[in-house]
This record gives C-alpha cells, sequence and structure tokens, in this order.
C-alpha cells in the first residue's frame, strides 16, 4: 500500500551520545541506539529512568544537552516537533471530546491542510486500519476505553509519519483489552511498516510484543537485544532481576577453568556456572538463575542444596514452588504442571536443589 512504500522509504532513528540535564540533575546519560526502519522498538525500565524523557528528545519536546539525533542522514535534533516526521500517541490518548471520530481521525491532516478528498480518504482508510468502520460520526465519549485508544491511533498515524512514538498507550486498560490492543497494535505496525518506539515500565509486555528491547535504568541503557537475548543473557544484574524472575544465590569463586567458575555457597554446596565475559574471576560472586531452570530433588541428593519449601503458589499452567536455603536465602522454583498433579512438594518438607550449570550463571554486577 502506499502507507507501506511511504514507510519504506523513510529511515531508522539513530541517537547519538544523548545526554539530557534537567538542571544539575542528569535524567539520560550518553545513550547511543539505532532503530531501524520498520521495528518495533521498546524502551523498558522501571519509573523515572528517562524513556519519556528519551521519547520527548525523538519528538522534539525536548532538545538534548548533548548529542544529536539523525533520520536518515538528517539531523533533526532542533527541529520544532511539527517540522518532525514524527507522532505521539500518549497514555491518556488526550482526545477531543466536543470532536466527533472521524473529525479527531482528521485533525492532524487539516493542520497540514491537506485537501478534503484525500482527508476524507485517508480517514476512511484510518477507521478500516482500526477496525472503527462506520463509527465516524459518534462522539468519541460514546466509545470504550479501548475504542478511544484505537482512534488515538488512528490519529496519530493519518498523517503518515515515519515513526510513531508510543508513551505506554495501554496501561490505562484494563488486563484483557491490555492484551488485545497488544495483538492490535503488532498488526497495525507490520500492515503500516510504520518504526514504532514504544515506552513501558511493563517488562511481560515489552517481551511479548517486541522487535528489539532497550533496557534502561538511571538514564542509561543497559542492554539492546531481542526478547530472548534479554530474557536467556542478561549483560548485568539489574537486567537479569528487572526481567522476569530470577533467582540470586551469593558465594565465593573458587576456582575457574576457562568460561565456568566453581562457586562455594554460605551453606558449603559447591555450584558450577557460566561466567559471562565481564563477570568477575574472583573473589564473591552471585549465581543468577530462571525459577524454571532449578530443578527439585528429593532431600539429601548428591550435588544437590539443601532447602525447605516455604509457600506453593498455583498458577494452572505451573506452580512456583517457594523454598529457604540454610542461610535464609529465598529462592522460587517453577514446575510445570502434570496432569496427574504429581511432583509439587508439600510446605515445610525438606528438598534437594539442583542447578545445572547450563542454566546458572555469573554476571557483571
Ligand atoms: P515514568 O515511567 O514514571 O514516566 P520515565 O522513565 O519515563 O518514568 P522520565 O519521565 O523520563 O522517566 O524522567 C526521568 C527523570 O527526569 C525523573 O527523575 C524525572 O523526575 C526527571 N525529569 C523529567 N522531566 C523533568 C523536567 N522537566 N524537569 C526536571 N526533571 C525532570
Amino acid at each position: 500500500s502506499e502507507l507501506q512504500s511511504q514507510a519504506r522509504s523513510g529511515s531508522a532513528v539513530d541517537m547519538l551520545g544523548i545526554v539530557k540535564d534537567f538542571g544539575t540533575f542528569r535524567a539520560v546519560e550518553n545513550v547511543t541506539l539505532q532503530i531501524q526502519p520498520n521495528e518495533f522498538f521498546t524502551l523498558l525500565g522501571p519509573s523515572g529512568c528517562g524513556k519519556t524523557t528519551l521519547l520527548r528528545l525523538m519528538a522534539g519536546f525536548e532538545t538534548p544537552t548533548a548529542g544529536s539525533i539523525l533520520l536518515g542522514a538528517k539531523d533533526i535534533s532542533h527541529l520544532p516537533p511539527n517540522h518532525r516526521p514524527i507522532n505521539t500517541v500518549f497514555q491518556n490518548y488526550a482526545l477531543f471530546p466536543h470532536m466527533t471520530v472521524a473529525e479527531n481521525i482528521a485533525f492532524g491532516l487539516k493542520m497540514l491542510g491537506r485537501p478534503k478528498s484525500e482527508i476524507v480518504a485517508t480517514v476512511d482508510e484510518m477507521l478500516r486500519l482500526v477496525r472503527l468502520e462506520g463509527r465516524g460520526d459518534r462522539r468519541v465519549t460514546q466509545l470504550s476505553g479501548g475504542q478511544q485508544q484505537r482512534v488515538a491511533l488512528a490519529r496519530a498515524l493519518a498523517p503518515r509519519p515515519q515513526i510513531l512514538l508510543l508513551d505506554e498507550p495501554l496501561s490505562a486498560l484494563d488486563l484483557k483489552l491490555r492484551q488485545s490492543m497488544q495483538i492490535e497494535l503488532k498488526r497495525l505496525q507490520s500492515e503500516t511498516g510504520i518504526t514504532f518506539i514504544f515506552v513501558t515500565h511493563d517488562q511481560e509486555e515489552a517481551l511479548t510484543m517486541s522487535d528489539r528491547i532497550a533496557v534502561m535504568n538511571a538514564g542509561k541503557v543497559l542492554q539492546v537485544g531481542c526478547s530472548r537475548d534479554i530474557y536467556e543473557h542478561p549483560a548485568d544484574r539489574f537486567v537479569a532481576g528487572f526481567i522476569g524472575e530470577t533467582n540470586f544465590l551469593e558465594g565465593d569463586l573458587q576456582a575457574v577453568d576457562g568460561g565456568v567458575g566453581t562457586i562455594r555457597l554460605k551453606s558449603g554446596v559447591r555450584v558450577a556456572a557460566r561466567l559471562s565475559d565481564a563477570a568477575p574471576r574472583q573473589g564473591t560472586a552471585t549465581i543468577v538463575i530462571r525459577p524454571e531452570h532449578i530443578e527439585i530433588a528429593p532431600p539429601d541428593t548428591a550435588g544437590s542444596i539443601p532447602a525447605t519449601v516455604t509457600t506453593i503458589v498455583y498458577f494452572g499452567t505451573d506452580t512456583h514452588v517457594h523454598a529457604s536455603l540454610a542461610d535464609g536465602t529465598a529462592i522460587v522454583v517453577r514446575q510445570q504442571n502434570r496432569r496427574d498433579g504429581n511432583g509439587i512438594p508439600q510446605p515445610n518438607t525438606p528438598i534437594g536443589l539442583i542447578l545445572p550449570a547450563g542454566a546458572s550463571q555469573v554476571l557483571r554486577d
């Protein structure tokens, strides 16, 4: 479609050494990001880490203290927002309540002075795209929250931006609606071919929707990668703890053999773990392991870590077994539920935990 070819000829965003200070406070610290055309790219991090500030810099609502933002070969760092081929969808939709659905969608096109026939055709195309055919004459106040969010998307997509910025656009919706809008957003992105840059603090949302994710903390980008990369090979302890559930076990490095370390836990048990390139090679080390990678064995099984079951939480597809090591470390193990219901230990019983060497890793602190 025309929409797709226009977006394809558009460029990716390059952020080069971006710094943003508010007075003496550094909100963004030396961020360099390359976002590809056609990509669903997510900025993920806890509240206050600088996601919205990065988005506002791309949109042009803020100017960088240092660094530059390129669109293709063009430096846009100091262009005003309305001169950038970039649009934003906000969390609160910001629709015009006194206008109809069609008037809301047409708004940006009118501001651009597009001919009336083109506006009518585009509004129709947008209504189809967001599955609101025949609803153009409705007042936006007569629509549900999910429908209002679709109107906000249609309005932002109508001028055919090269880049669509989405700032937590689904956080006001309830869980079921949010999940169906996640699928809608993925579809809209692939149908229009427009680069989506999505901000969320919800790691599950980021994992399920993104082509690539940039994980941020305290103004810095800690890791950029696809969902699987970030989940299975977190760059450091912060990323490991922020994405999904993670267990941390403290110990001392006793021996290093190539990329594998032997770590003595406080209980005296020795465990082998993969050492990431940036991991320490001596001294204290923290083993990082996902709950689904730990195995539960009968107590006193050779090579297992003694533990006591504290709580069992049933989740339908799996069960979370919470356990406590002798030194008080809390561990969670995720076990797939079997049809016969067996294999789940009882609270207050002793068990052994097996940490497979391939799944245990030591990361940069
Ligand atoms: P949230 O998810 O809560 O929106 P965020 O990751 O989007 O968080 P930002 O809104 O980018 O974070 O804010 C980053 C930091 O910069 C925060 O500490 C915030 O208080 C600060 N900040 C943002 N805008 C301004 C401003 N105009 N003046 C001063 N400080 C600001």
